[in-house]
């Protein structure tokens, strides 16, 4: 199996690294990664300027490429150009912070994991809650088990997963849970300062909306200690009003 590795913090973020050596047993692993940290960029490719890549050595010694560009720029040219044969799995992460909510659509974790799926590739996305201390290494490991059952079920259809972990400083998860992404927003904030030759400037704060009582999802889940896993596709149809307008008059 050959398993290409990705991420939106960059090539020297620790969780790619852990998700590299994590994977490893599962076949052969080329890490393609953003030199540069680059969450929250989403979706975005570079289209005007041309994109350099450079072997890197990575912080346990292996090599991967650095991509001076976006993480779904990374598997764009993984996939097309620097691998020698197509990817079995993509895997990206382990992504600092949850991807939950409406940060799915935000993160270029998850939007490398769907740039994965639109080649017909299976994918996931892996990313763990924001804590004083981070453990990669057991994050990794949750997601290479979950990883294997994931396959194993799918069989060879193109799926796409958004695996969320909770913070394991509090002890392990309770378990996993497959849930749908929350509709909650941004908790949106903005801090205005004042730079040193005294123009303002802002700085986007805020966080996650919690989830409302009795509602099932990704953030509920979450703030309950559960691993989650959301099966994600890329079709942003609203086919139940699509049905819906078939009814209208639009004519000219
Ligand atoms: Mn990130």
């Amino acid at each position: 199996m050959r398993i290409l590795v990705t991420n939106d913090d960059g090539i020297m973020a620790p969780g790619l690294l852990a998700l590299r050596r994590a994977m490893a047993d599962l076949g052969d692993v080329t890490v393609v990664a953003p030199t540069t940290p680059q969450s929250a960029v989403g979706h975005s490719i570079t289209l005007t300027d041309p994109i350099r890549v450079h072997r890197v050595s990575l912080g346990d010694g292996a090599v991967g490429y650095g991509v001076e560009g976006r993480p779904a720029d990374c598997i764009k040219l993984a996939v097309l150009e620097l691998l020698p044969a197509r990817p079995d799995l993509v895997a990206s992460g382990v992504n600092l912070g949850v991807n939950a909510g409406i940060n799915v659509l935000y993160s270029g974790t998850v939007a490398a994991a769907v740039e994965g799926a639109f080649f017909g590739i299976p994918s996931l996305a892996v990313s763990i809650e924001d804590a004083d201390a981070v453990d990669f290494d057991a994050a990794a490991r949750l997601a290479r088990g979950l990883v294997g059952r994931l396959l194993e079920h799918a069989r060879g259809q193109p799926i796409l997963f958004n695996i969320n972990i909770p913070d394991l400083t509090k002890g392990p998860p309770r378990g996993v849970r497959v849930v749908p992404q929350s509709l909650k927003g941004w908790r949106e904030g903005w801090e205005r300062r004042r730079d040193p030759r005294g123009r303002t400037y802002y700085w986007m704060i805020g966080d996650l909306e919690p989830e409302e009582r009795g509602i099932d999802s990704d953030v509920a889940a979450l703030a309950d200690r559960y691993v989650t896993v959301t099966p994600l596709q890329f079709d942003l149809t609203d086919h139940p009003r699509m049905d819906e307008m078939r009814g209208w008059d639009l004519a000219l």
